[in-house]
């Protein structure tokens, strides 16, 4: 038999990427490659690339810079590496990459991951291969099913990608050229992958798209099910025990989504609900298509249903023509809503989007300065509700060993690293934790003698309306 060929692949960026990172391992599994942690050892190398964020172009050609060497080591050595870029960076560089880059073999964009097989065997022939197109075809239906051993090896909790691409076009935002269209997966094929999950012991599924909450993939019969409708079916299935969603735009959280926080019991307490300012100016020149009373009133609504919520949050500081009102006004909305936690980036322009073409682009001294503001005030934000966990038991599900021996981490309903000292039996296991510290970004506990508890109700903080 051939000794397995190894397979590095590096993914930057969202849960996206990660999903599409494992759905490509599974590809390659039946040619026989099987990951290897050290990018050294490879024989294939993929960059899963994210373009949201600042200078993602030259970050994967400095990671290149560093695959070359590896690559120029093992033809020294008589072994060839191939190596291949792909992600959202692929798709809007395309042949580029490759011009820049010579180390590149394939340039894949995300539709294209099911054709990896092919693009390999053809850059191994002719020398080098792109595929950046949005094929007419389901990728889903082309792409290897994890064997029990890989998604046991990638542990309890699990991704399924249920929507891809994105139709918005917030004016700072790149996926809705790098993905394409908001397309929804089919109900029947979402189910059985998660019925393939949690057949091989995955506890915790996440749906994951770009804009998950305008999910509409249909079902047998045609028709369209919305994402409440799919969240109340996959909660139904034997070993879902957790259930979770990212990432929501306010638009599309109507209120079949928000009744389901009140419904379901596996739905954890927690959502992801990006807002990216607190000004309407901005919301509009983003093109946000929410005000922010429309985001206040969604917060409401929610914490009707789910008093205990975790709501976490994107922002941008310095889009073009934020000024010193527009900023404050996403300072106060920090502490309206009491976020339990938030990503903060300064806008950075992305070439073909809108907002890189705007007048009033901001100042970067401006920027950072607004953008250590804010993080003190999503930090500040974080610890208030940190701390009112503290005391309290709720259900942990353990993933992993922790930095210690004979201490386990796993992850709060509301999503927060709890670190407990527990018998690694209790990996892949949900058990009652007493929460005894907690610190900016994880909470440390012991496990509690009683059974798991619904957790009461958090206090949520109060909800002030924008003016009042
Ligand atoms: S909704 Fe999200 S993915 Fe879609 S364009 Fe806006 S920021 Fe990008």
């Amino acid at each position: 038999m051939n000794d397995p060929r190894r397979l590095y692949i590096k993914s930057f960026g969202c849960q996206m990427n990660v999903y599409d990172s494992h759905r490509m391992a599974d590809t390659l599994a039946p040619l026989g490659y099987v990951e290897t942690a050290s990018a050294a050892d490879a024989d294939l190398v993929v960059l899963n690339t994210c373009h949201i964020r600042e200078k993602a172009v030259e970050k994967v050609y400095s990671e290149l810079g560093r695959v070359r060497r590896i690559k120029e080591a093992a033809a020294d050595a008589g072994r060839r590496v191939m190596v291949a870029v792909a992600g959202c960076v692929a798709q809007a560089e395309g042949e580029e990459i490759i011009r820049r880059a010579p180390v590149v073999d394939l340039v894949v964009g995300p539709q294209s991951y099911h054709r990896l097989p092919d693009l390999l065997a053809r850059a191994a022939r002719d020398g080098k291969a792109v595929d950046t197109e949005f094929p007419a075809d389901d990728k889903f239906d082309h792409l290897a099913a994890p064997s029990g051993a890989a998604i046991r090896a990638r542990g309890v909790s699990a991704f399924v990608t249920v929507q891809e691409g994105c139709d918005k076009f917030c004016t700072f935002c790149v996926v809705p050229y790098t993905r394409g269209a908001e397309v929804s997966r089919p109900v029947r094929k979402i189910l059985a992958e998660v019925e393939h999950l949690v057949a091989a012991g995955v506890r915790e599924v996440t749906l994951i798209g770009q804009n998950v909450n305008a999910y509409h993939g249909e079902d047998v019969d045609g028709r369209p099910w919305s994402l409440a409708r799919l969240l109340r079916r996959v909660a139904q299935l034997d070993g879902v025990d957790r259930l979770r969603y990212t990432t929501s735009h306010p638009g599309d959280m109507d209120d079949g989504l928000i009744a389901t926080h009140r419904e379901l019991p596996a739905l954890m307490p927690q959502l992801h609900l990006p807002v990216q300012s607190g000004s309407d100016r901005m919301l509009a020149a983003m093109n946000r298509r929410h005000s922010r009373a429309d985001y206040l009133d969604i917060v409401e609504r929610l914490r009707e249903a789910r008093p205990d919520l975790a709501l976490t949050s994107d922002f941008i500081v310095g889009f073009p023509g934020e000024s010193d009102g527009d900023f404050a006004a996403t300072l106060r909305l920090v502490d309206e809503v009491g976020f339990a936690g938030a990503f903060s980036f300064k806008y950075s322009p992305r070439p073909g989007t809108p907002g890189a073409e705007m007048a009033g682009q901001v100042d970067e001294a401006v920027k950072s300065e607004r953008l250590q503001r804010l993080q003190e005030a999503i930090d500040r934000n974080q610890a208030a509700f940190n701390r009112r966990c503290l005391h309290r038991s709720f259900d942990v599900l353990f993933e992993r060993g922790g930095r210690y021996p004979g201490q386990l981490v796993g992850r709060s309903p509301y999503l927060q690293p709890v670190q407990v000292e527990a018998p690694a039996s209790l990996i892949g296991t949900i058990a009652a934790v007493k929460i005894t510290d907690v610190a900016a970004n994880s909470l440390f506990g012991v496990l509690a003698a009683a059974p798991a508890q619904t957790p009461a109700p958090m206090p949520a903080p109060a909800l002030l309306r924008a003016g009042a």
